[in-house]
């Protein structure tokens, strides 16, 4: 059986608290973590935004995670990989903005601005059969990935399989998005990469979660709670229910369970049970995922009809202040900023929603097509 504890948690001012319960309900860190190991944390930092706007791990989730970790002799050292470039400057511009820089002071937790990489095969990989992966988590002894609780547009959850997207170094991630555009392909590929870089356990920043069109430009939710699990799959899982998910509705988590990573019968929830306090008005992304799952098409069919009807971003002129993030960010290079504003290539458009995530803005809304809608509001 999978432990996934959840526990309550009204405010980041509990946060410690709330931590270190849900990491006692799981066995207690002493499980996971021994005197002198290292300890890589990778919180989501996608983007450089302030702690309020629910983006990113909040520090005093950080702050309370490095200190038990400490506590039980763990030597810390933070790592991300944000999306766009990974260089020194920008990792510590990032982690002053996300509140991380504090959370680390007055401990011995190192914030990586260490660029280097390196190549991981992975022979067994279903999608993919090597990784880059960052330095800081190739060093590390324990790695724990300290995910956000939000939707995201492109897969629909974001949670502590998806965080670990973050472990591969800056504009490789969007290599991989235009390799793999397909969200079915893009989604066995993290679980490929979560099987790979092994890490030991996530602990979920379910305070303030987002909701919408997440994962960087939907609405702040609160969920009030922190969860923790040695297996990422059977956390997500938790997770999912929690905001109203069914299994066969994110991907990620079809393909661990078909894969026997997990099974969603074999878990334990401890603490609170996501199922009793399920949140079943958190808003989903627009894109889609419901109307596919109305129609329960073939699979044959449902290729056709993703292409027909899949939602697709379009710039807010109103809002966009022409910084090219864009355009810089986009896989298949297909946003055009010759006139001064983004011009989308619809037909080179692999609806990545990488334009949407990383617009410092929120100025890349997702349009849900005329027929999308109509369908939904019927199928309803
Ligand atoms: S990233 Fe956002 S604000 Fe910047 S050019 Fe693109 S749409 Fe406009
Ligand atoms: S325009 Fe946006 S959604 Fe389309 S491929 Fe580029 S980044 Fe992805």
């Amino acid at each position: 059986m999978d432990k996934v504890s959840t526990v309550k948690c009204k405010s980041y001012e509990d946060a410690y608290e709330a931590v270190k319960k849900s990491l006692e309900l799981i066995g207690g860190i002493e499980k996971f973590v021994k005197p002198g190991d290292r300890v890589a944390l990778k919180p989501n930092l996608v983007s450089k935004r302030a702690p309020d706007a629910a983006v990113t791990t909040h520090p005093e989730i950080l702050k309370a995670v490095i200190k038990i970790v400490e506590d039980a002799g763990g030597k810390v050292t933070v790592a991300e990989s944000p999306g766009g470039p990974y260089n020194s400057a920008l990792l510590k511009g990032l982690y002053s903005v996300c509140g991380v820089t504090d959370a680390a002071e007055g401990t011995n937790a190192v914030l990586n601005c260490d660029t280097a990489f390196r190549d991981v095969p992975f022979p067994e990989g279903k999608t993919l059969k090597k990784f880059p992966i960052i330095q800081p988590i190739l060093d590390a002894d324990v790695i724990i990935s300290l995910p956000k609780l939000k939707t995201h547009s492109m897969t629909g959850y974001s949670g502590a399989v998806k965080n670990l997207f973050g472990v591969i170094p800056g504009t490789y991630k969007a290599e991989l998005h235009f390799r793999l555009d397909e969200r079915e392909a893009f989604c066995s590929m993290l679980v490929d990469l979560c099987e790979c870089v092994k890490p030991t356990l996530a602990v979920m920043d379910g305070v303030w979660g987002m909701e919408g069109n997440g994962p960087t430009n939907g609405e702040k939710r609160f969920a009030g709670v922190v969860m923790a699990g040695a297996n990422l799959h059977a956390l997500d899982y938790a997770a999912c229910r929690l905001i109203g998910y069914d299994l066969s509705d994110i991907e990620t988590l079809s393909d661990a369970a078909a894969r026997g990573l997990f099974d969603p019968d074999e878990i334990e929830f401890v603490g609170e049970d996501p199922e009793r306090i399920m949140l079943r008005d958190y808003v989903k992304p627009e894109s889609h995922f419901n109307l596919l799952k109305l129609l329960s098409l073939p699979p044959a069919l449902n290729s056709l009809m993703v292409k027909m009807l899949a939602s697709r971003p379009e710039i807010n002129a109103k809002k966009c202040v022409a910084c090219g993030v864009c355009a810089r960010s986009c896989p298949p290079k297909v946003i055009d900023m010759g006139t001064g504003k983004p011009v989308i290539d619809r037909k080179g458009c692999i609806k990545c929603f990488c334009c949407q995530e990383l617009c410092p803005k929120g100025a890349v809304d997702i349009k849900r097509p005329l027929l999308n809608r109509f369908m939904i509001k019927v199928l309803k």
